[in-house]
């Protein structure tokens, strides 16, 4: 049932935790959707790895609403989201399902805003961020030929403007040395944050706390010691890596960066991909365990596509 290989790999990898977390640590991961959209298959891919891991070790899932974006994230959408897991048997430890109908909660981003700023204020008080007023438009016209647009020159670091302005972003200084750090499944990664992105920003000009800032600070305040998530967001370990040190983080948490779930032309699925969406797949008659499956074999932990119980996660990584 499990693909013989993958088993081998992920045996090994749970081992290896098993082996490196001191005695007395429960294991805490996360899944932590954004709700700007409804769940699809690559969401539940993920979920796949952060259950089955998690509760291979013993540990615990917290599920984590991530709508720090105010303008892309939609009430209706962290609903629809809790419905899919529910209705997938996906049941978080900590953020469980009957808690978020009930008001404020330190799992749903948007409710955090307060320990936000004052993570901010101490970076700004240890000369770590500082504001910068630069726009789309004025990056670009600084741009040297050839450079990439995607990496902040610096330009506001020194000018120390004021942080109450109207259009003005939050940014971190990031230091010129590489990060290391072994991926559970990659391997070692060096990345270098300075050549990446330079100095990026932690609030933007349209008042939003931006995903590195709430993501370090969320992973830090729940303790979380394993973060499992797509290949995709392999670039923004580095840079997370330098913020969650400037925060005082004592602890590296383990990580992992898993394959993803690509469409027929190899593109990585998207919301656009409706025929991947949960709520699709349900009103066309898929039962949970079929949902689970096709997930869990498009990603390549299943050598077949067959129906798959969330209770049997686990033994996909044992
Ligand atoms: N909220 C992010 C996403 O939906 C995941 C963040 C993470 O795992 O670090 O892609
Ligand atoms: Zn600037």
């Amino acid at each position: 049932m499990a693909r013989p290989e993958a088993q081998k790999r992920y045996r090994h990898l749970v081992q290896h935790c098993t082996d490196h977390i001191p005695e007395n640590t429960p294991v805490i991961s996360r899944f932590a959707p954004s709700p700007t959209g409804y769940l699809h298959l690559g969401h539940i891919a993920n979920a796949c790895f952060v259950w089955g891991i998690t509760r291979a070790l013993g540990g615990r899932v917290i599920l984590r609403m991530e709508d720090h974006d105010r303008e892309r994230c939609r009430p209706e959408y962290e609903t629809a989201i809790l419905e899919d897991l529910d209705w997938l048997g996906l049941e978080p430890d900590l953020g469980t399902l009957d808690t978020w109908q009930k008001g404020a909660t330190i799992y749903r981003q948007s409710d955090c805003g307060a320990r936000y700023q004052s993570a901010l204020d101490k970076l700004i008080a240890q000369g770590r961020a500082y504001a910068c007023d630069c726009s789309r438009k004025s990056l670009s016209e600084r741009l040297a030929p050839g450079k990439n647009d995607l990496v902040y020159d610096g330009h506001c670091r020194e000018r120390e403007l004021d942080f109450a302005q109207p259009d003005t972003s939050v940014r971190f200084c990031v230091t010129p040395d590489a990060v290391q750090f072994d991926d559970l499944l990659l391997g070692v990664q060096v990345q270098s944050p300075v050549e990446q992105c330079g100095d990026f920003p932690l609030y933007d000009r349209h008042g939003n706390w931006t995903y590195h800032l709430a993501v370090v600070i969320d992973d830090l305040a729940q303790g979380v010691n394993l973060i499992i998530r797509g290949e995709d967001l392999l670039d923004s370990t580095g840079r997370q890596e330098q913020l969650a040190m400037a925060l005082g983080r004592e602890t590296r948490p383990f990580i992992m960066h898993h394959p993803l779930i690509m469409d027929a032309e190899g593109r990585k699925l998207s919301k656009r991909d409706a025929d991947t969406g949960i709520r699709e797949l349900r009103e066309a008659g898929c039962s949970p365990e079929t949902v689970l499956g096709k997930a869990a074999w498009a990603c390549g932990l299943l050598d077949q596509e067959i129906p798959l119980h969330p209770g049997a996660l686990p033994e996909l990584f044992r």
